[in-house]
This record gives structure tokens, sequence and C-alpha cells, in this order.
């Protein structure tokens, strides 16, 4: 048997096509479109990347998109004064600062000084708690784009068992946590699992950790779907996931590509991400 893949990229297009709707949709009843303010600290040439994209699909898609670009001697202070403005910019409903930041700032303040109405990338400890509890909130980007391939392919997770491989607080955690929120159970996998047992029972495995190829295809269920978070550069300059794709392809039902899997999802979902929070804002 040979998987059905998960086109990303695909999904990714038709979701931003729905949020360029949306979005002349807003622009009609109140008269601008979501906004969003993207930081940028330093040189790094990966957060250069990103940062390019998204304000490139946010231009795409109509939005009103800023990028501030800040030396890497910023200081603390200057970076907290620069988020509490946009915090306060009525035009601005999204707030991004790229990580990594300078070993010299402090992340975490940085982040939980973003107005949570504004996290756009759901990391801010009050959205984190929301999804905790099973509230509505704004969800952290690359797992909400999980869940969304997971709708596409009209596959319930309620009461299957789902193994996500990774407990970071970007991904793996809040992917648990969105999947027990649909009711699925879940186990969390990490560097001191014995994750070959875990996975061989999956309904569904997400994989999360960074290292390419550690969830070996033949631990695979028949069956199952497979989701690969992972981007790992290869010495050749190819992007390979977590899971040994070519083995894995022929025991699972379906399976995410990498590159053009979860991805370009990722994106789509920050600008979902920014709909929902224009729309609540907008609205008020
Ligand atoms: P982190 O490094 O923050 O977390 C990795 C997790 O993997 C940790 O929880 C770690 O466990 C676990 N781990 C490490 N080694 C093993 C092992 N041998 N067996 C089981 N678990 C292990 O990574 P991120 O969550 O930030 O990212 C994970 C991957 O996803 C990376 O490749 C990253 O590039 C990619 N990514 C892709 C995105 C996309 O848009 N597609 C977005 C974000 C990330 P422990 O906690 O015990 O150390």
């Amino acid at each position: 048997m040979t998987a059905q893949l998960i086109d990303g990229k695909a999904l990714a297009n038709k979701v931003k096509g729905e949020l360029k709707l949306v979005t002349a949709q807003l622009v009609e009843k109140y008269g601008r479109p979501p906004g969003i303010a993207v930081v940028r600290v330093g040189e790094d040439p990966a957060s250069k990347v990103y940062v390019t994209s998204k304000k490139k699909t946010a231009e795409e898609l109509g939005f009103g998109s800023w990028e501030h670009h800040l030396d890497a001697s910023v200081t603390q202070a200057e970076l907290l004064g620069l988020v509490r403005k946009l915090n306060a910019d009525p035009l601005v409903d999204g707030i991004l600062v790229q990580l990594p930041l300078p070993k010299h700032i402090d992340s975490a303040l940085v982040l939980e000084a973003i107005d949570p109405a504004k996290d756009v990338d759901g990391f801010h400890a009050l959205n984190a708690g929301h999804l905790f509890q099973g509230r509505p909130s704004l969800v952290p980007c690359t797992p909400l784009g999980c869940m969304r391939m997971l709708e596409d392919i009209h596959y319930d997770v309620a009461g299957k068992s789902c193994v996500v491989v990774g407990r970071s607080t970007i991904v793996g955690r809040p992917m648990a946590l969105l999947l027990l929120n649909k009711s699925a159970t879940v186990t969390i996998c990490h560097s001191k699992s014995d994750v070959a047992a875990e996975v061989r029972r999956a309904d569904v495995v997400v994989a999360a950790v960074g290292q390419t190829g550690l969830v070996k295809g033949e631990w695979i269920k028949p069956g199952a779907v497979v989701i690969d978070v992972g981007i790992n550069r290869q010495a050749d300059g190819k992007l390979k996931g977590d899971v040994e794709f070519e083995v894995a392809k022929e025991r699972a039902g379906w399976i995410t590509p990498v590159p053009g899997g979860v991805g370009p999802m990722t994106i789509a979902m920050l600008m979902q991400n920014t709909v929902t929070a224009a729309t609540a804002r907008l609205a008020k």
C-alpha cells in the first residue's frame, strides 16, 4: 500500500484564498484590512527568510504589513518599547517577534509583553492557558496547521491513539492539547521515551523533533496518519523530515511530505490567526 499524500502547499493555497475573501469583506465592513507587524532582531539568515515570506504572504492577502528590523545590539528596554508601541497601534492586529532573539534579550519577557489579543504566534501564557483549558484562543501556527490537515482529510481523532513526538512549547505541547481537546487519546514522547513502542501502536503520529529520519518507517502502523513537522537541512542543501519517508509511505494511510507539508501550513495559519485577531478587535 502506498499512502496518500497530504499536500500542505495546496491546502495552504486554499486557506489563503479563503482568507483573501474574508479580508476583502473586512475592508468593506470596517474600512481597513487586518494588519500584522513583524519584528526581526539582528541578522539571523533563517529569520530573514521566514520574515520575508510572512510579509509577502500578508501582502498577497491584502493585509497591512509592517516589518521592524532592529539591530542585534538593541537593548531589551528598546525592544519592549517597540512591542508596547505596537500594542497601542490601532491598525496592528497581530504582532510577531521572530525568534531566536539575541542572547542578551529575555525572549520570554518579550513574548509576554505582547498584548494577548494580538499574539498571533499563540506563545503568550494567557493564550497557552486558554488552550490548556480547552477555551478558544490564538493557537501556535504549526500545530494549528497540523489540525487543519487532519480536518481536510476528514480524519476524526476522537478516541484515536495519537502520538506526538517532541514536547516543545511551540509544537509538541500545543499539538497534544489540540488533539486532546478533540477527544484523542494522546501520548507525548520526548528524549527519554521509548518512541518505537509508542509509534507502533499509533493511529496518528506527529513528529516534531528536529532529527532526520528519527521515526523509522517500519514503526508505522499500517494505515496510520503521519504528520511530519521536522525540517532538517541535509549536507546537499535538501530538506528532510523527522520521519523515514520512503519506508513510512509504504505503510501509512496518509503522510505529509517534507518539504511541501506542514511548512506552508504554518504561514497560512499565521495569516488565519491575524484574521481571527482582526475580526475580534474590529467587532468590538
Ligand atoms: P525543539 O528542539 O524545541 O524540541 C524537540 C523535541 O524533540 C524535544 O521535546 C526533545 O525532547 C525531543 N527529542 C529530541 N531527541 C529525541 C529523541 N531521540 N526521541 C524523542 N524525542 C526527542 O524543536 P521544535 O519543536 O522547535 O521543532 C521540532 C522540529 O520541527 C524541527 O525540525 C523544526 O525545524 C521543525 N519545525 C517546523 C515548523 C514548520 O513550520 N514546519 C515550525 C516549527 C518547527 P526533550 O524535551 O526531552 O529534550
